[in-house]
């Protein structure tokens, strides 16, 4: 099949190069002519395990190419997928403009059948409304769809490729075979297509990552009890996870959910209830929760330097907003470091792959570490904002030999108390 993916983001990269390595002819397109210019190199504008493979290989094959020339990538589709951003608009409702555009652009040039997806997270009704759009502007036949991606940063190209499921919201018979068939190679062991209505689509996408961030802030809120009364998250956790109608995962607590999904799609879909005269209570609470653990941890700071944090020497392990990606949006790391420089602190940080992010918004304000030691040298405290598996299993020891006083606070309970408390460190955690 042809198809054209318009937005050339995490989500329409490897989507894009996804289906080219299943035998289709990809087109992405982008109006970022940086972005595009460096993909025609082979320069993927992101960190993302796996994806220069599967873009190099299928670009050297002549599946997937790239362009800024929507018209020609419209005309020569039979399947165009929206896939731009959709932030947060100053009312915390999702910016559907850059979506409506590619809509005006496809009714522009749209020449014969074919169906439009939306696979950007959008909000209940938006798929309709990019129907509209183009009908306004074009008498050709078409369809809409929804298809929201579920892959996870850091594991893009692995989800994409093996979906747990693969959600298609359509108004037509032939647009749900049509998607179908373009996701079967993704489904050979087992059919993962639920085929839905658009408007349930569209509000699936929402609700699954609110729950997903609901059970984050759940967590958090344990592990503030926990240190409450005395017990211990980690056991707390451990107990509630072998139950399997909770289940292990993302029970983990830490200094907040970020990224570019989670925190943006919890407030939409507060806002599209709040649109509809609802008030979702639960959702409005998990976002609240989620902005005071920050502050809670950096409470924590500030009560051990006695609030005097000024020429305090500081280190950060982890900028990423997790682990495996350089997205750096809405990252617990950005908040704690703009508190640490607010109250005068020295600040040197570290990250795999993130710093050059960093060093676009902090400057020659922070020191950018080349390794995750240098960050400890001559320091009065270690910070771990992300759980980066290369700072699992430091040398203590030689940690503890260089920085000033040996004192860590640890966001994401990453170690193991007694065994740095034996090495002669002082150790603050979450919830334990
Ligand atoms: P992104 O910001 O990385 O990429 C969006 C791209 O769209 C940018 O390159 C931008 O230049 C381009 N763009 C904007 N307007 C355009 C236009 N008119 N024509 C062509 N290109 C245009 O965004 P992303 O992280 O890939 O997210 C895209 C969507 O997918 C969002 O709705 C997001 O919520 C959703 N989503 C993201 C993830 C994720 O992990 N990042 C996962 C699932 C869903």
């Amino acid at each position: 099949m042809n198809i054209a993916v318009v937005g050339t983001g995490y989500v329409g990269l490897v989507t894009g190069a996804c289906f080219a390595g299943s035998g289709n002819n990809v087109i992405c397109v982008d109006i970022d002519e940086a972005k595009i210019e460096a993909l025609r190199k082979g320069v993927i504008p992101f960190f993302e395990p796996g994806l220069e493979d599967v873009v190099q290989t299928n670009v050297g094959e002549g599946r997937l190419s790239f362009t800024t020339d929507a018209k020609s990538a419209i005309e020569n589709s039979s399947i165009i997928f929206i896939a731009v951003g959709t932030p947060q608009a100053e009312n915390g409702a999702a910016d559907i403009n850059y979506v409506l555009n590619v809509a005006k652009t496809i009714g522009e040039h749209i020449n014969n059948y074919k169906i439009v997806v939306t696979k950007s997270t959008v909000p209940v009704g938006t798929t309709e409304k990019v129907r509209d759009t183009i009908r306004s502007i074009s008498d050709v036949e078409f369809d809409v769809a929804s298809n929201p991606e579920f892959l996870k940063e850091g594991a893009a190209v692995e989800d994409f490729l093996k979906p747990e499921r693969v959600v298609l919201g359509v108004e037509t018979p032939k647009a749900g075979e049509i998607l179908k068939e373009l996701y079967s190679p993704f489904m050979r062991s087992q059919d993962r297509a639920i085929i839905v209505s658009i408007r349930s689509s569209e509000l699936s996408k929402y609700a699954s990552n609110a729950m997903l961030a609901t059970r984050i802030s759940f967590m958090n809120e344990v592990a503030q009890l926990c240190e409450l009364v005395g017990a211990d998250v980690s056991d707390v956790r451990s107990v509630m996870g072998s139950d399997k109608r909770i289940g292990r995962h993302f029970l983990y607590p830490g200094l907040g959910y970020g990224g570019s999904c989670f925190p943006k799609d919890v407030r939409a879909l507060v806002n599209t209830a709040k649109e509809n005269s609802y008030d979702l209570k639960i959702c409005s609470s998990v976002d609240e929760v989620n902005n005071t653990q920050k502050s809670h941890f950096f409470d924590k700071i500030k009560d051990y330097f006695n609030d005097e944090i000024k020429d305090k020497k500081v280190g950060i392990w982890g900028l990423s907003f997790k682990p495996n990606t350089d997205d750096i949006r809405e990252a617990p790391s950005l908040y704690l470091i703009e508190k640490l420089l607010e109250k005068g602190a020295v600040v040197a940080v570290h990250d795999p792959s993130s710093m050059h992010h960093v060093k676009e918004i902090f400057g020659d304000r922070l020191e950018y570490s080349n390794t995750n030691y240098d960050t400890c040298n001559e320091k009065d405290a270690l910070i771990v904002c992300t759980e980066w598996s290369e700072y699992r299993q430091p040398d203590f020891n030689h940690i503890s030999s260089i920085m000033n006083s040996p004192v860590i606070f640890d966001g994401r309970n990453l170690y193991n108390r007694s065994m740095l408390e034996k090495l002669g460190f002082e150790y603050f955690a979450i919830g334990i």
